[in-house]
């Protein structure tokens, strides 16, 4: 679909993205009429809805819409994204696209949001049909906010509540198969209750370790089972939650090798990058050409303003 040649190309990256945006031909955004005119601008199309009639190009309503960046380098970068193994930092990609260095890191956060499930349509529910979806919360990162306790005059008060101050995550992860990460406030029964409810199918069998988290899941689906790891029990026949922990290893190494500074308010795009490689693994049948396309599709519905990007 593309190479080194649509990277060097303005009009030959423009149109790989509309073969992959519109595989029959343009459709309006506003309106999805299929009917256009060309303009005198090479991309831009006039809608010819009479009760439309607006213009748009392959980038209106997806998260590169209103970039300067030329397409040829929105192309390249989200081939080198999805090409990764452990992800870029927007340092490499400054580099690599001859970008400045904030171009960079808004080409990443954009594309980090294409990655996202979602968007136009609401994802599919995991397991079902009796498939096993292994459960797990695990932490991440300093704490931006120490608390700080009235009663003891202003000092940090932090023995003890290092969970609660560093950046909760669940994981959902069907065994061979796709994960979704949250990350949350807090990880208590009721939160971890509700994205068992709202993700995973009821016909299924959730593994999880013996946490008091999951006390009330055998409620939410087929079977609950659990490992019980304080009497170091990892598995136990078919019931482990190896899958869940493998993917946070490899979470927190990447996380820790390339992005050294993330925010707690961008956690959230940098699972959903995470995930994404997770969901398109060769082992799931997927090429690093195919993965950039499926990211470049997931552009789409997903306008991202420079405030939110922040
Ligand atoms: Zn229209």
């Amino acid at each position: 679909m593309f190479g080194p040649k649509t990277y060097a190309d303005e009009d030959l990256a423009r149109e790989a993205m509309e073969a992959i945006r519109w595989p029959n031909g343009p459709v309006c955004h506003h309106c999805e009429s299929k009917k256009y005119y060309a303009t005198k601008k090479v991309g831009r199309y006039r809608c010819a809805n009479s009760k439309c009639r607006k213009d748009f190009t392959v980038t209106t309503g997806t998260v590169m819409e209103r970039s300067h960046i030329p397409l040829r380098k929105w192309v390249e970068g989200f081939a080198i994204m999805c090409e990764s193994k452990k992800g870029v930092s927007s340092l490499q990609l400054q580099r690599h696209l001859k970008i400045s260095y904030k171009a960079a890191w808004f080409m990443s956060h954009r594309i980090r949001e294409a990655m996202r499930e979602g968007g136009m349509t609401p994802p599919p529910m995991l397991g079902g049909g009796g498939k096993i979806v292994e459960a797990d919360e695990t932490y991440f990162g300093k704490p931006e906010e120490v608390y700080v306790s009235p009663q003891r005059k202003g000092r940090p008060f932090l023995k003890g509540h290092k969970k609660r101050n560093s950046r909760p995550i669940v994981s959902l992860v069907e065994r061979g198969g796709r994960i979704r990460s949250f990350h949350v406030a807090s990880a208590d029964q009721d939160v971890v209750t509700n994205i068992v409810r709202e993700n995973i199918n009821h016909e299924t069998r959730l593994h999880t370790d013996e946490s008091r988290l999951y006390a009330r899941m055998s409620e939410e689906v087929a079977k609950h089972e659990t490992v019980r790891h304080a009497i170091k029990e990892y598995a136990r026949g078919d019931v482990t939650t190896n899958s869940v922990e493998g993917f946070f290893g490899i979470f927190k190494r990447g996380m820790r090798g390339v992005y050294q500074h993330c925010k707690e308010k961008h956690l959230h795009r940098y699972l959903a990058e995470f995930d994404f490689r997770y969901n398109h693994r060769v082992a799931m049948g997927v090429g690093d050409g195919v993965r950039a396309l499926l990211a470049i599709r997931g552009a789409e519905g997903k306008r991202l303003t420079y405030r939110q990007a922040h």
